[in-house]
């Protein structure tokens, strides 16, 4: 491209598009192709990866690894070489753990960027088209609407009240408003306001702009290192773990040491035998694999969610998903199909109904049953055209499948116009637009102001019945004259098509002069004449029936908040099974009450209808007053500040504006309700894996080290060799502590209440836990080790059996973790995972070959356990899980018998 020294904001759009050779109509789609080539895609150049190695040695820089080290290093000057394998084995397994999911972690994240990778709205051969953000080539036409981000840098042709947020560049949060002069080549790089850059967002207005600069070359491509910010995968809960893991580490040093002085001053136990004997100890009880697993299991989660269409943008959202007990939901798209069939149009003197499929232009118009011809009702037709020029979709056809471009409500609207037998595509070229006031959800309407090649010049108006009512002055006859509005017709006749669940749009229009070029809100207000009404049918989606269904269940009260006519809403929500349909809040009702009133009325109603989007705020304010942890869906520009505030922020990932998806925690692929429910299971299970890997590995870590605590104070023979702990560390860690990670959703988990918003995962039930648990692995080792002892068997013999029966108990209490909610003695929770089995397998193959071949033997100092002896060890684990299981019962059926009635449900 011959580029002269004037900078792109310096030059006038014509001079823009000739440098470029674009047009404002768009480059061909063979001519984009071909620039693309050229250019290369519009991405930004990728963030230099850390090396294989450095992560890999990254790996080794945990507080927990540094005491392994030193460990190692010690028993090694002792000349334990066996030992410091075993320590050194136990931290290369770590870092290789840690190695393999971070690669895993990051390559999950990176597939959920590309789920997130902005689409653009461009003009190509003349039509309007959505395409990949990163197809954009210099010479593009893109359009932009508040919401959008701009995908590339663009010179702008066409501005209608457009103000771009640009902090990302500038760190100035105030949208700067956007006009099409060129300013002067020097001004610094907030002040060009004739150019919409890349990453920045549309904050209201409509406009144009042609592609000057992609990728690399944008302003946003300048500053580099802004993209190596590298999300690592962590949550607050993850988080205090961590801390707590290093802790625990300082404290588990400081009770050795005490120990070791103990044992030796007090004990009389050979130095080097107690020594070793600490380390081992100490080696047992630090969460060594901790944070490495409580990682791998969020990044499970994030890819299950992910496979049920639920993007996390924000990881913590992870947790909060799992606690959520209130959800509102937007109604059009995500409860129901947004595939909008214009069902009954209502003309100032009939009532109409339509027929047809799908968004296919033909279907049959009927008057009280019987079939009508169009053409003998101009108003009709005065509606089509309406209907075609106040809309920004378009209609495609592809082997007799019809789609829609935009917005699936627009489209309705052409086949609408098609059905009545009016030709789009000529009304839209007979009929230029020249300036337009957007669809808000504040305002509720739309306005097109069109010109035709004779002089003529209307205003079209469409929007919600009652905002296109009050602006009109008059209204159509049959003859095409006007007559005074007849409000009560107007208001009977629409309250009756809402309440079938139709969404019902207004149209208006008015001839201005031709001269009239600037379209404002005071040229559409008082001035209209009404030409009709249509319903629109849009069906709930079926899994959306049964998501709101499983919510109940779970504890989770579902609520819509729509944009939508109370009587419409109302019908849907009925539809869907919402709890309470009878009630209704509309947006003027909302506004009458004060904070106070709207905290004590938000609990009960479920139905939010005609609200705007600061509604939305004020109702998840209310929801948290009451302690609720709530869910908040979203899609416009002005919904962000309630995804913001809410607990957990979802945005629709299609028809869902850029600003609302930066703003969320969570992004919904398929828009669709019952993606979200599956968020909140997924998010459960996050959470109770979570749990599970927690109180498994700290109970087992305490009865592990308490075994050798207690017989140090006891000053008698050690029940076990510090080779011996350390090998059951390194083996229970790598498999039977990583296999919880792997853990599916239980049964029961979406038939439980939610967890209370302050309840911390880590509370008074996880220390019973590890009390109860580490005393029971007490009494089985000492239990094991008398008897053998009583038995007449050799020191070394007795030792294997302890060796056993803490692997066997490690085993069963795994087994037992599985199901904390249930049942554990079910078919399907014997029946276990791939993973648990596995990892059991292991351990029987290891442990059998260490108790029984000879040259193993020698290392380990076992001996070969007799059968009878090996049934027994057995049957301890089993003695153990019938403890812990009915222990659990118990705790449960108090717990049943003391929970009161969910009072939100
Ligand atoms: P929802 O919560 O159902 O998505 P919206 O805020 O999108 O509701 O719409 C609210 C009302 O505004 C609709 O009931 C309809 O009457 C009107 N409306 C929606 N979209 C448009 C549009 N593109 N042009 C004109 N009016 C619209
Ligand atoms: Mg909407």
């Amino acid at each position: 491209m011959i580029e002269s020294h004037t900078p792109w904001h310096a030059r006038s759009t014509g001079e823009t598009l000739q440098d470029l050779k674009a047009t404002s109509t768009g480059l061909s789609q063979a001519e984009a192709e071909a620039r693309l080539k050229i250019y290369g895609a519009n991405r930004l150049p990728e963030a230099k990866k850390r090396s294989v190695f450095l992560r890999f040695l990254m790996q080794f820089h945990h507080i927990l690894i540094y005491v392994l080290i030193g460990a190692a290093v010690i028993t090694a000057l002792l000349n334990h070489l066996v030992d410091t394998l075993v320590i050194l084995a136990v931290v290369v397994a770590n870092a290789l753990i840690g190695f393999i999911q971070e690669g895993k972690a990051e390559k999950a994240m990176d597939a959920i960027r590309q789920m997130l990778a902005p689409h653009a709205n461009v003009l190509r051969d003349g039509e309007r088209r959505s395409v990949e953000g990163e197809a954009l080539v210099p010479g593009d036409i893109v359009l932009l609407e508040a919401g959008d981000k701009v995908p590339a840098d663009l010179r702008l042709l066409s501005a209608h009240g457009v103000s771009v947020q640009e902090a990302i560049l500038t760190g100035e949060s105030v949208p700067v408003e956007k006009h099409i002069e060129p300013v002067r080549a020097d001004a610094p790089l907030g002040d060009r306001f004739g150019m919409a850059y890349s990453g920045t967002l549309v904050a209201s207005g409509q406009g144009k702009g042609v592609v000057v600069a992609t990728g690399g070359a944008t302003e946003i491509g300048r500053i580099s290192g802004l993209l190596s910010t590298v999300e690592t995968l962590t949550t607050p809960l993850v988080k205090q773990m961590d801390v707590f893991a290093k802790w625990l580490t300082v404290l588990i040093l400081m009770l050795a040491a005490l120990l070791l002085i103990y044992s030796y001053f007090v004990g009389h136990y050979e130095f080097e035998e107690i020594f070793m004997m600490v380390v081992g100890l100490s080696v047992a009880a630090i969460p060594e694999g901790l944070p490495a697993v409580l990682t791998i299991t969020l990044a499970i989660g994030v890819q299950a969610m992910a496979r049920r269409n639920a993007i996390v943008r924000r990881l913590p959202a992870i947790e909060t998903l799992g606690a959520v007990s209130v959800i509102c939901t937007d109604k059009t798209g995500t409860l129901t199909r947004n595939e909008m069939m214009v069902a009954s149009v209502l003309t100032p003197q009939h009532l109409f109904t339509l027929d047809g499929t799908g968004y296919e232009p033909k279907g049959v118009i009927r008057l009280e049953d019987a079939a009508v011809d169009a053409s003998e009702h101009d108003i009709l037709h005065e509606l089509a055209r309406a209907s075609a020029l106040c809309n920004d979709a378009g209609l495609r056809e592809h082997e007799g499948v019809w789609t829609v471009e935009g917005d699936p409500m627009e489209g309705a609207l052409l086949t609408f116009s098609g059905k009545i037998g009016t030709d789009v595509r000529k009304q839209q070229a007979e009929w230029a637009r020249t300036d337009a006031i957007a669809f808000d959800s504040q305002h509720r309407f739309m306005a097109t102001l069109v010109h035709d090649h004779e002089s003529h010049a209307c205003v079209f108006v469409k929007g919600a019945p009652e905002r296109i009512i009050s602006m009109c002055k008059d209204q159509r006859t049959a003859a095409g004259g006007v007559e005074p509005l007849a409000d009560v017709y107007w208001s009977q006749q629409t309250d009756r098509i809402a309440a079938l669940g139709q969404r019902v749009l207004a149209f208006a229009v008015r001839s201005v002069k031709p001269d009239h070029t600037v379209l404002e809100h005071r040229d559409v207000e008082g001035t209209l004449t009404l030409l009709g009404m249509v319903g629109m049918i849009d069906p709930p989606r079926p899994e959306a029936i049964a998501a709101v269904g499983e919510c109940r269940g779970a504890g989770i009260r579902v609520k819509m908040i729509t944009g939508d006519h109370g009587k419409t809403a109302a019908a849907i929500g009925r539809q869907i099974g919402l709890q309470n349909p009878d009630q209704v809040l509309t947006g003027a009702d909302l506004d009458e009450m004060s904070d106070e009133a709207l905290k004590g009325a938000v609990v009960n109603c479920d139905i939010f209808a005609r609200t705007s989007p600061e509604h939305k705020l004020r109702l998840v304010t209310a929801l948290q007053s009451h302690g609720l942890t709530v869910a908040m869906t979203g899609d416009g520009v002005n919904d962000a500040p309630a995804l913001k505030r809410a607990d957990a922020g979802i945005a629709m990932g299609r028809k869902g504006s850029e600003a609302a998806k930066e703003a969320a925690d969570l992004v919904l692929a398929d828009d669709n309700f019952a993606s979200i429910a599956a968020a909140v299971r997924e998010g459960r299970t996050v959470s109770d894996n979570i749990k599970k890997v927690i109180s498994w590995t700290l109970p087992t870590d305490a009865g592990e080290s308490m075994t050798i605590v207690l017989a140090l104070f006891l000053g008698m023979t050690l029940p076990l060799t510090p080779l011996q702990i350390l090998w059951i560390n390194l083996m229970t860690a790598v498999t039977l502590g990583i296999a919880l990670a792997f853990e599916p959703t239980e049964e029961n988990t979406m038939r439980r209440m939610p967890r209370p918003r302050n309840e911390s995962l880590i509370g008074g039930e996880l220390v019973w836990h590890i009390v109860l648990v580490s005393a029971l692995f007490l009494c089985g080792t000492f239990g094991m080790f008398f008897y053998a002892v009583d038995r007449g068997h050799s020191v070394e013999l007795a030792r294997t059996m302890v060796f056993n029966t803490l692997v066997v108990m490690e085993i069963f209490h795994l087994f037992f973790i599985r199901n904390i909610y249930g049942a554990s003695l079910t078919w399907k929770a014997v029946r276990g995972t791939k993973v648990v089995w596995t990892t059991v397998v292991v351990l029987t193959v290891t442990q059998t070959a260490i108790t029984y071949l000879p040259p193993l033997q020698a290392v380990f100092a076992t001996e070969s356990i007799p059968l009878l002896d090996g049934a027994l060890i057995v049957g301890v684990g089993v003695a153990l899980f019938a403890l812990l299981e009915t222990e659990k019962q118990v705790r449960l059926a108090i717990q049943r018998a003391r929970a009161p009635a969910y009072a939100g449900t």
